[in-house]
């Protein structure tokens, strides 16, 4: 919102990234309500995607291509991605709201749209994850190389960087860890008190 008060936003092609839950518009997906579900359930729709043969002519012969179509709904109609690009462009600076809106206007998935324009944007808007994560990096098709990476809130980058990189365990996984390592010390104490007992 910042950067449309000032004269580069119509200058620099700029694109935001957010989270599928703030920018999936597939009602049947957005009614899980949590952020891993709609995450999981879009995946899924990716990998069911469906082939189907179409026939095809061309040189007098008759023949058969397999065509690919996407699970979602809002992803089957590549035009409308174009369409989709094509007014995100000319509005200039957007934010995620404003993409979801453009998303709906079209018909066709605003998360996938945004993401197919990093690699021709100025300027990319993030959240953390998407910046601080190798993987995301590589799935977006970022390069930082010779960039300006300007983190803002920067106050919160280390809870984010420990939120992301910490795994959970449970009792149940702990305890009989914690059993053998106590069995190794006590062996490993046991063995040590044998050596230096010795004459
Ligand atoms: S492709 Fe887009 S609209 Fe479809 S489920 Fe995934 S995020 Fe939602």
């Amino acid at each position: 919102r910042e950067l449309k008060r000032t004269d580069f936003s119509g200058k620099l092609r700029t694109v935001c990234l957010g989270s599928r839950k703030s920018l999936c518009i597939n009602m049947d997906v957005q009614k899980l309500g949590s952020a891993n579900r709609i995450n999981e359930r879009c995946l899924e729709l990716q990998k069911n995607k469906k082939s189907s043969k179409i026939k095809v002519e061309g040189d007098n012969k008759k023949g058969h291509r397999t065509k690919t179509s996407c699970g979602c709904p809002m992803l089957r109609n590549r035009s409308l991605q174009k369409q989709f690009r094509s007014e995100v462009s000319d509005h200039g600076a957007l934010d995620i709201e404003d993409l979801a809106q453009i998303g709906r206007k079209v018909g066709t998935c605003p998360y996938y749209g945004a993401r197919d324009m990093v690699r021709s944007a100025d300027l990319v808007v993030l959240p953390y994850q998407s910046l601080l994560l190798k993987s995301a990096r590589e799935s977006l098709g970022l390069n930082l190389k010779n960039s300006v990476v300007i983190i803002d809130e920067a106050h919160n980058l280390a809870d984010s960087l420990t939120s992301m990189y910490n795994s959970k365990v449970t009792s149940s996984q702990f305890f009989p860890i914690w059993r053998h390592i106590s069995i190794d010390f006590r062996m490993f104490w046991e063995l040590e008190i044998d050596v230096t007992s010795r004459p």
